[in-house]
């Protein structure tokens, strides 16, 4: 099963994540992290198609999909 994780601290609550999750299983937290922001988190894993979307639409390179032993994250800077 993959396994997405949100780095709480490094997301910015912009929610690009949110709207390119084919699963819809990305929402926002009702807590607010250390910047101030609600950050993203994934409320359904077991339907998570590791189709890595989320970790390429974030801007800040807050989140790391990790399938078959791979750990993917991604930035083009
Ligand atoms: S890897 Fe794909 S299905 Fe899984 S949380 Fe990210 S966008 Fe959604
Ligand atoms: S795309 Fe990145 S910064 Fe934006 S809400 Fe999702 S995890 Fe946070």
């Amino acid at each position: 099963m993959p396994k997405v994780t949100v780095d709480r601290d490094g997301c910015k609550g912009c929610e690009h994540c949110t709207a390119v999750c084919p699963q819809r299983i990305l929402a926002m937290s009702k807590e607010i992290n250390a910047k101030g922001y609600f950050f993203a988190r994934v409320t359904d894993r077991p339907r998570c198609i590791g189709c890595r979307l989320c970790a390429i639409a974030c801007p800040d390179v807050a989140i790391r999909v990790e399938c078959h032993g791979v750990a993917y994250r991604f930035f083009d800077y």
